[in-house]
């Protein structure tokens, strides 16, 4: 699993596989299955329309997903489980930010756990010139919009932001804060959006280029 998401890294950053992406297509290009939606996006998009023969497709790409987070097996907590070290609330068959029962059984959740492991599901890479002028105004937005995911969803978070002279990475314990990310930057700004989903793993990598 860190070998494949090297690789996935190791693909885009070097640019082997650009513009694979076509807008709401399913395309097996350098080994890398492209889908712009998943079965835990709800969001209607002009690249998910509902209606017609579009629609048994949509939904046969949602259910035949076979993304799923390992570290986020079902049933493996008790309930209710707080995280030691996060403080998240494992209760109702889902993680929430609440105030935990004392007597609460005490582990640690899966996005600790991914960050414990240094093993990121997301990748989200920013590069350009505007975002060479703009960098702190792009910053700004991308920790507001993974701030306002947290506080929503508790396992999807910021794990780094690394920042390079030409380009910034940000890896995430999800597949879902990248994509929220190059969403809000590519309303915000235009660009160049791009989602690349790992074949057989729960990874998720997003360029963003303007
Ligand atoms: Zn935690």
């Amino acid at each position: 699993m860190w070998r494949q998401a090297g690789e996935l890294l190791g693909a885009c950053s070097t640019r082997t596989s650009t513009s694979v992406t076509g807008r709401g297509g399913r395309s097996l290009v350098s080994g890398v299955l492209s889908i712009k939606v998943t079965r835990r996006n709800p969001i209607r998009t002009p690249d998910t329309p509902i209606s017609g023969a579009t629609r048994s497709s949509y939904r046969d790409r949602i259910f035949d997903d076979p993304r799923h987070d390992p570290y986020q097996a079902r049933g493996k907590y008790p309930e209710p489980t707080v995280c030691e070290s996060c403080g998240a609330v494992f209760h109702r068959g889902r993680w929430q930010w609440a105030s935990p029962p004392e007597d609460a059984n005490r582990e640690r959740c899966p996005a600790c756990r991914r960050i414990r492991d240094r093993l990121p599901a997301g990748v989200v890479t920013l590069s350009g010139a505007f975002l060479g002028s703009h960098r702190d105004e792009v910053l700004q937005l991308l920790r507001h919009e993974a701030r306002q995911e947290r506080d929503e969803h508790p396992m999807n978070r910021i794990m780094d932001v690394n920042e390079a002279p030409d380009e910034i990475v940000v890896t995430t314990t999800d597949i879902h804060t990248p994509r929220r990310i190059g969403n809000a930057l590519e309303r915000a700004y235009h660009g160049k959006l791009e989602t690349r989903y790992g074949e057989d793993e729960y990874t998720l990598h997003v360029t963003w280029e303007r």
